[in-house]
């Protein structure tokens, strides 16, 4: 199994930013190019670490072990320890929400899946908060989480974004990409990373469930709640129950997320719209759940888990992920039973066919994995975002001129 070091994922997708470089203030293009230009430098930065070998190897303890850093507005990873596992909150709402979410979303993988930790051998739990002034964006480097405070240092009316560990449903997206690079290796483009988002959004939702012991019926299936300000119009910026209804605003144009295989967006921006077409792998699994009622990390989530650990390869595609969670359903709960019936109906709700010919269970193969892994690395959002860039740069010389 390959997996993919030199990949960064951020919570905040390129056509966010693009609107935002096209249509906001002198101050909110100001920073968001500055997001965007950093996040090529920090993989740049970490082609070099991942060379020399610095970064690849996670720290393993076993057990929950979680330490949160505090950079206090630098640049350079990982920071001074402010919370170390077991040491009581410090008051400091960044460094506290960053340690309850990395222990919220161990303790889903833990004790509903007996995963130990983001590597399945109990890697330490690093996250670093105060990352930059006025970082807008959170992501998983490879080896830890970062976390922006989001426009905290632009006028109020000028806020965008409120600090990135507001969302507990963030912490758990962004770990779950950790999840993901340890296991199926889903590469970051096209629908391949379209599902490397889904999955990372279903568990991320699944983790703040879970914590608000909510079943499938009484969650917002929102992703990003309370990560907008009270000036944007959106109350996230995703939603897995409709998805493309998240926001629609001036400022941020309008979730573009298509619900359905025949609204699917065939775009090269968003390495192939990997933020954009999760919207249909996500519904499913809403869908899913919602037909399997009660909570949805129980029987959904343990086959959404199951088919990431065993059955996706890194370059499976949407047709894959749906018969291998049917037969991971029949496997798990009997061929025909309500479960696999359900995520049948989930995926029908998609505009996904499941060829029901084999409900037996013992289906090996995924399909569509061409052995390249090898030597290609994800772009990760990083890419795309020094490609935005220089759009951007661009347009506004286009308009100086
Ligand atoms: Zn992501």
């Amino acid at each position: 199994m390959s997996h993919q070091f030199y990949s960064i994922e951020c919570i905040i997708p390129p056509h966010i930013q693009n609107n935002i470089a096209e249509k906001g203030t002198p101050e909110q293009r100001k920073k968001v190019m500055g997001s965007i230009s950093q996040s090529a430098a920090i993989r740049a930065q970490r082609v070099l670490l991942t060379e020399t070998k610095a970064l690849v190897e996670p720290v393993t303890v076993g057990g929950k072990q979680r330490n949160i850093f505090n950079l206090n507005f630098g640049s350079n990873l990982p920071g001074i320890l402010a919370r170390s596992e077991g040491a009581p909150p410090t008051g400091d709402p960044a460094v506290d929400e960053a340690y309850e979410g990395a222990g919220a979303t161990y303790d889903l993988y833990q004790q509903e899946y007996q995963r130990e930790s983001i590597d399945g051998k109990g890697m330490r739990l690093d996250s670093t908060v105060h990352y930059m002034k006025g970082y807008d964006n959170a992501f998983w480097n490879g080896r830890q989480m970062v976390y922006g405070d989001g426009d905290e240092d632009l006028p109020e009316p000028q806020r965008i974004f409120n600090r990135f560990t507001i969302a507990l449903d963030i912490i758990g997206h962004e770990l779950t990409h950790g999840v993901t690079q340890f296991e199926a290796g889903l590469v970051y483009r096209d629908q391949s990373g379209a599902l490397n988002e889904s999955f990372s959004d279903v568990f991320g939702s699944l983790v703040k469930q879970r914590q608000r012991n909510q079943t499938a019926a009484e969650a917002d299936w929102i992703i990003g709640e309370g990560l907008l300000s009270p000036n944007i119009n959106g109350i996230g910026i995703r939603s897995m129950k409709a998805p493309g209804t998240a926001y629609n605003d001036p400022l941020l144009g309008k979730d573009p997320q298509p619900a359905h295989m025949s609204d699917y967006k065939t775009i090269d921006y968003d390495n192939g719209g990997v933020h954009i077409n999760s919207g249909i792998p996500n519904h499913a699994f809403y869908a899913t759940a919602m037909e399997m009622g009660g909570y949805a990390w129980q029987k959904a989530g343990q086959i959404w888990y199951v088919t990431l650990r065993d059955r996706l390869t890194s370059t499976s595609v949407f047709a894959d992920a749906a018969q291998q969670t049917y037969l991971v359903a029949g496997n798990l709960f009997g061929g025909g039973s309500l479960e696999q019936q359900a995520v049948r109906a989930g995926w029908q709700a998609v505009g996904i066919q499941i060829d029901a010919g084999d409900s037996g269970g013992n289906g090996g193969g995924t399909g569509g994995d061409t052995g390249s892994g090898g030597g290609t690395t994800s772009p990760g959002c990083s890419t795309a975002l020094v490609q935005l860039l220089d759009n951007v740069k661009a347009l506004i010389e286009n308009r100086s001129r």
